[in-house]
């Protein structure tokens, strides 16, 4: 994991062991149309994790809100809040501190729902992570604080998770640390956090001390994150002469790693350590060193943390020159970088808006896809769902009733007065049939001049008495305006949907029921039976 803002503690979402190119990474989703949802989401999820770290918080974004929406296709709670976790980083990239924090809550209670206690760890550490980066030492620490004293941590799986528990461990050093030496007065809730901080500290001192991370697999960053949560604590207790030590050993195993963040990390955490002792000399060393290595990576928060450091330095040193010069130069690039975060969040934004409008889109095409475009009212396919659901229910006891109607001799409205007219009649006796039948009730064009009314829980005799009301109605629709002289009548099937028979044959009872009006001179109701009974 190479991201810049993850780099003080590796915060875990899922430790990549093959760093992939996010072009690989987009090939590979477009490839993976065979995927499960799940698998896509996680691919979506680690290209999001690498645009952050090629610096694109739009493109983070877009497949940040990709990951969520295929994991929220699978159900998959845990899977859902991995990809809040996610959002979240990537808001907090775009320094939406509110918006990542409603991410981090909505992550938190879906892994509760899910009773995942890996993930309600994972969230609170990647949480507490933002607010360290944040410099809010106390609610990191309470909240890492709250995580320890609950199931969720108790009953890890220490041979899976022990990445997590270190850095669990590692965060909280880090934070109750700095909390404790900044005397935060919201600390006082939290009587006992110091001789858990011992504990913790102790625990990292032993891994520091044995090396394990070298044959447990623990990434370079861990490492260079327990010596930094082991620097602050050894500051805290006034062991300057532990601190410098540590701080001089990160530096050591920051260099080779190659990384500007790390680097520059090491060496600015090493001048803090100075700064401490009052050995300001060697805060400028440190801290210009720091600004290099933060420049190359053009890091522009991190410089701009390095050069406020040099100038505290300079003007100390009663170089007041030097500390006016990167004081200003302070001031002109937090300018800059204001503006480069107003554009960032309105990208960011932008990218929000667009799902949000997909999601409308594709609801609006779920609906479009069970209306009949010609006369507005549902068809086929939403008549059949109904039908499932009142198959459902039949089981249980509820019956309905179901209606085949079919305009009689519609043929001839087309030769004779034309298709457009034809069009017209339907779309009139569709609408006049929904405004005739009660909400509960549904009206679906079955196909061509053919409807079907689902009445759900009423008897075959209330239904009869509707279809026969229908059935005047249809008779009496006035077409003087449209077609003059023309009349229309309908052939009605009724057959029962109860728990003794399925959908089909309820369906197939109806249409016999129909033919059966048909035979008997059309404009009447059938009602479906051993001996189908036309009135
Ligand atoms: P019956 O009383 O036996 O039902 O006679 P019919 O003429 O209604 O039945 P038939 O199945 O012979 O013809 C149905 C006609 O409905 C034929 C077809 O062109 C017309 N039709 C089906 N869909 C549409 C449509 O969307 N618009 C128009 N204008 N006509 C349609
Ligand atoms: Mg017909
Ligand atoms: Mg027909």
């Amino acid at each position: 994991m190479t991201n810049p803002h993850l780099s003080t503690v590796a915060a875990v979402p899922g430790a990549r062991s093959l760093p992939q190119s996010l072009t690989d990474l987009q090939d590979l989703i477009r490839a993976g149309a065979h995927l499960g949802a799940a698998d896509l989401s996680l691919l979506h999820r680690d290209a999001a994790y690498t645009a952050l770290d090629v610096g694109t918080p739009a493109v983070a974004m877009s497949h940040a809100l990709a990951s969520l929406d295929l994991a929220r296709g699978t159900g998959d709670l845990s899977l859902q809040a991995k990809a809040h976790v996610t959002l979240a980083l990537v808001q907090a990239e775009a320094f939406d501190d509110i918006g990542a924090e409603a991410q981090y809550r909505k992550a938190e209670a879906l892994a509760r729902e899910a009773g995942d206690h890996r993930g309600v760890a994972l969230v609170a550490v990647n949480a507490a992570h933002c607010d360290i980066e944040r410099q809010k030492y106390a609610s990191a620490a309470t909240r890492l604080y709250a995580l320890l004293d609950s199931p969720h941590f108790r009953n890890l799986d220490p041979a899976d998770s022990r990445e997590l528990i270190v850095t669990f461990h590692t965060n909280f050093v880090t934070s109750a640390s700095e909390a404790l030496r900044g005397q935060d007065a919201s600390l006082r809730e939290c009587p006992d956090l110091q001789p858990q901080l011992e504990r913790s500290a102790r625990l990292l001192q032993h891994l520091h001390e044995t090396g394990l991370w070298e044959h447990a697999g623990y990434s370079g960053l861990l490492h260079l994150a327990v010596t930094e949560a082991l620097v602050r604590y050894a500051v805290w207790r006034g062991d300057f002469t532990a601190a410098q030590t540590l701080a001089d050993e990160r530096v050591r195993t920051a260099l080779p790693l190659g990384s500007a963040v790390a680097t520059g990390r090491a060496y600015l955490d090493r001048a803090h350590v100075h700064e401490v002792r009052g050995d300001w000399q060697r805060v400028t060393e440190d801290a210009e060193l720091a600004l290099q290595s933060f420049e190359t990576g053009e890091l522009n928060v991190l410089s701009a943390r390095a050069r406020d450091a040099l100038a505290t330095a300079y003007a100390q040193l009663d170089r007041y020159r030097e500390a006016f010069e990167a004081q200003r130069e302070v001031t002109r690039q937090v300018e800059l970088l204001y503006r480069a975060y107003h554009q960032q969040r309105a990208l960011v934004g932008q990218v929000e808006q667009q799902a949000r409008d997909a999601e409308v889109r594709a609801s609006a095409f779920a609906e479009a896809a069970l209306r009949d475009p010609l006369t507005g009212i549902p068809n086929r396919t939403h008549a059949m769902n109904v039908l499932a659901t009142l198959h459902g229910r039949a089981q249980l006891g509820a019956s309905s009733v179901v209606a085949l109607m079919d305009l009689d001799h519609f043929k001839q409205v087309n030769d004779l007065y034309g298709h457009l007219t034809g069009d017209l009649v339907l779309t009139r006796v569709a609408q006049s049939l929904g405004q005739a039948v009660r909400g509960a009730d549904c009206v679906a064009r079955f196909g061509g001049e053919e409807f079907i009314l689902i009445f759900p829980a009423v008897t075959v005799q209330v239904a009869l008495e509707v279809c026969e009301r229908l059935r005047v109605l249809m008779e009496r629709l006035d077409w003087t305006d449209a077609a003059p002289g023309l009349r229309t009548s309908a052939s009605f099937g009724l057959a029962v949907l109860d728990g003794r028979t399925d959908v089909k044959r309820t369906l197939q009872a109806a249409d016999e029921a129909l033919y059966a009006s048909k035979n008997a001179g059309r404009n009447r109701v059938t009602v479906a039976g051993p001996e189908p009974v036309t009135g």
